[in-house]
C-alpha cells in the first residue's frame, strides 16, 4: 500500500482499574489503516481488541503513546457498529430517523430532503428496502436488520474509517451472510473509506480483510497481509488461533 495512513497508533500503552486492581491490558501497541482498506483485528477473549480500536478511534485515551489522524477529528469522520445492534438504535424512533440522525446533526447544510434521499440510500446499500424500512420501529427488525440499519448510520454520513467491533456475534447464523454482503457493498462504493474490523471468526475475516493485526494479551502477535497471516502464521498463537477456528 503506498498510501499514507489515515490512522496510526504509536506504542500505545493502556491500563484499567486502580492500585492492587490495576491491570495494564495494551503493551506498547503500533498499528496503521491504510485509506480505503479492511484491517481485521483477531486474538482472544479479553486480548485487548476493543480497548485498541476504541483508542484508534477517539472513543478512549491511551496512557502513553500517540494516536495520528490524517484528518480534521476522527470522531466525526468515523461511523461505528458494535456488537449489540440495537445498542446504536433508539427503540422510540423509527428507522428513518436513526439512521438520518448523524446527518441531521453534522451537516446542517443539507435539506430535509436531502438528508431523507441520502438516509435511504444507506439502506439501500446495505440491502434494505427504504420503502420497508425506514417507518419500521426497532422492535419490528429482526437481529440481521437491526444490523444492517446501523450499518446505514454507520455510513451515512460518507465517513472515512468505519469500525466494526464483533458485529456478526450477536447475529444468527444465517443472517450473517446478509451483513458480510453490506459491508462488502460499502466496500464496493466507498473505495477510499477504511474498515476496521473485530471479530474472531476467521471465515469472515478471510473474505473480507486484507490484513490482518493479531493481539495476544495485549500485544501484537504479527501483523500482514490476509494471505500471509492466515497461510503462513509467523507465531504459534497465530497458528493456535486458525487450528481452534477450523
Ligand atoms: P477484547 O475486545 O479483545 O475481548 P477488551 O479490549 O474488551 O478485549 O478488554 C481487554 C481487557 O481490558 C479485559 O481484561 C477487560 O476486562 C479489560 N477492560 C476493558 N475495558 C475496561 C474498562 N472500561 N474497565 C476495566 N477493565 C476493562
Ligand atoms: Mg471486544
Amino acid at each position: 500500500m503506498s498510501h499514507a495512513p489515515l490512522l496510526s497508533a504509536r506504542n500505545v500503552n493502556k491500563s484499567f482499574g486502580r492500585r492492587a486492581d490495576r491491570r495494564q491490558v495494551l503493551f506498547d501497541v503500533s498499528a496503521d489503516v491504510f485509506p480505503g482498506e479492511c484491517l481485521a483485528v483477531i486474538g482472544g477473549s479479553g486480548s485487548g481488541k476493543s480497548t485498541l480500536t476504541r483508542i484508534m478511534l477517539g472513543l478512549e485515551t491511551a496512557d502513553s503513546g500517540t494516536v495520528a489522524y490524517a484528518g480534521d477529528d476522527i470522531r466525526r469522520e468515523s461511523g461505528l457498529v458494535f456488537q449489540d445492534p440495537f445498542s446504536s438504535l433508539d427503540p422510540r424512533w423509527r428507522v428513518g430517523r436513526s439512521v438520518a440522525e448523524p446527518l441531521r446533526i453534522q451537516r446542517r447544510d443539507l435539506s430535509r430532503d436531502e438528508i431523507d434521499a441520502r438516509a435511504a440510500a444507506a439502506l439501500r446499500t446495505v440491502g434494505l428496502d427504504p420503502a420497508v424500512f425506514l417507518g419500521r420501529y426497532p422492535i419490528d427488525l429482526s437481529g440481521g436488520q437491526a444490523q444492517r440499519v446501523a450499518i446505514a448510520r454507520a455510513i451515512v454520513n460518507e465517513p472515512r474509517v468505519i469500525l466494526a467491533d464483533e458485529p456478526m456475534s450477536a447475529i444468527d447464523v444465517a443472517a450473517r451472510i446478509q451483513i458480510l454482503d453490506a459491508f462488502a457493498a460499502i466496500r464496493e462504493t466507498r473505495r477510499e473509506t477504511a474498515l476496521v474490523m473485530v471479530s474472531h471468526d476467521l471465515g469472515v475475516v478471510r473474505h473480507i480483510a486484507d490484513r490482518i493485526l493479531v493481539l495476544h494479551d495485549g500485544r501484537v502477535e504479527e501483523c500482514g497481509s490476509t494471505d500471509a497471516v492466515l497461510g503462513n502464521p509467523q507465531s504459534a498463537y497465530t497458528r493456535e488461533l486458525i487450528a481452534a477456528a477450523s
